[in-house]
């Protein structure tokens, strides 16, 4: 793999003298100098607003922006206009649950290693159900199947991959297989996106949403794919300038997709910024990209399966899970947040402890206390992973025997 340290500016600041160590890139990714100066340039040199003049910068930044989406598009292999630009994968989802047309009485099917934002949504306008028996394990196409058959749910929203420990469902499949059975499937791909090839033109689903801040790209960006047919019954969460061809006294006209679903000023330098992204990602062998991250997963497994103090978070497989661990403190008087704050002070090592927003799963499993979890990227390396698990081990060695 590349040697990447160099493009990614935070990588080389140190806190009390010790070199970050960033593993909390399921929360967000760090940026590299690409997508800075993309961001920075619109606001340097672009500066105006999109779809709205005709004046030269006008022009040149809606050039700039439409080419942004068209980088999106070819990059999940789809059409341009079927590019919807939103904040983030949450108000994506959001967008889906409040806008599909809906009578009385429907009903969603939603995959139990979901993110709060892949529930609540579907919480708020439907009577919702989980599909899968142990959330911390992949669905299988069998159970998903005999759900769908008993329970004729409207919708099917499925998360692709554990934010908690980075499992992978196996969402082709199942999509294939629920194609005919009427349900309306849509695919949370945020943790998906940064590791995993996504075609929406094979993937036989209706909506994937993803974050573009979790693939290097700047926050506030994150995108809504839909069908054609799907997205243009989609009622928009929001009206106003940008989403109407015309209005009169009584009432207006919406405008094509995508504009309709994309109310008011855009985040015009973040999506420039995640056209940058795309391209830097695409400037790596994905053969080179899977190898790494690989190779991330099994130093993952064979460093935390046998840390003491430590128990990994359901199963977790080297060969199959994506490099997101969640590790549970065996250690009584040491709590996860304890353990992050820990060896964030004394080695800077960046992870995240809690409840992951994905409270149902911790319940399930009786583990409120949450857990630290551990997520990686292109830019960390196995040493990194080891170095993280000798700051642990340093961390809870006075309470060892306790
Ligand atoms: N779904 C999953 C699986 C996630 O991990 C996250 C972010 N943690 C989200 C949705 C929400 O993403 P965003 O912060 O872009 O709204």
């Amino acid at each position: 793999m590349r040697k990447v340290f160099e493009d990614f500016p935070l990588l080389r600041r140190t806190v009390d003298g010790h070199p970050i160590i960033y593993l909390d890139s399921a929360a967000t990714s760090l940026k590299p100098n690409a997508v800075i100066d993309a961001e920075a340039n619109y606001a340097r040199s672009l500066g105006a607003n999109v779809h709205r003049g005709v004046s030269g910068l006008s022009s040149e930044t809606t050039l700039n922006y439409e080419r942004a989406r068209r980088r999106v598009a070819s990059f999940i292999n789809t059409d341009a206009d079927l590019v919807v630009f939103t904040l983030n994968a949450t108000f994506a989802m959001g967008m889906v649950a409040h806008g599909l047309p809906t009578g009385s009485g429907r009903r969603a099917l939603v995959s139990s290693n979901s993110h709060h934002s892949n529930l609540l949504p579907w919480r708020e306008r439907f009577d919702v159900q989980f599909v899968g028996s142990d959330p911390l394990s992949p669905l299988s196409v069998e159970e998903v199947c005999d759900a769908v058959e008993r329970w004729r749910p409207d919708v099917l929203a499925i998360n692709w991959v554990s934010n908690v420990n980075g499992s992978v469902n196996p969402v082709a499949q199942i999509c294939a297989a629920v194609r005919d059975l009427g349900v309306v499937t849509v695919v949370d791909a945020a943790q998906a996106i940064p590791h995993l090839k996504v075609n929406v033109a094979a993937l036989q689903c209706d909506f994937l949403v993803f974050s573009g801040h979790k693939m290097l790209g700047p926050a506030g960006t994150g995108v809504l794919w839909g069908r054609r047919e799907q997205l243009e019954q989609l009622r928009p969460l929001v009206l106003g300038g940008g989403t109407v061809a015309s209005v009169d006294l009584g009432g207006y006209e919406l405008r094509p997709l995508p504009y309709r679903l994309e109310p008011g000023t855009p985040n015009i330098g973040g999506a420039l910024g995640l056209a940058a992204a795309i391209d830097y990602l695409d400037s790596f062998e994905e053969n080179m990209l899977l190898e790494h991250q690989a190779s991330l997963s099994l130093e993952i497994e064979n460093i935390f399966s046998s840390l003491r103090g430590v128990k990994i978070f359901g199963p977790f497989d080297g060969a199959t899970h994506l490099p997101i661990v969640s590790l549970l403190s065996t250690v009584d008087g040491i709590s996860a947040d304890v353990l992050c704050r820990t060896i964030s002070d004394s080695s800077s090592v960046m992870t995240r402890s809690g409840l992951h927003c994905a409270h149902p799963i911790f319940q399930h499993y009786r583990q409120m206390g949450g857990a630290v979890r551990i997520s990686a990227y292109l830019y960390n390396s196995p040493a990194e992973i080891r170095l993280a698990a000798d700051a642990l081990e340093r961390a809870m060695h006075p309470f060892f025997g306790r």
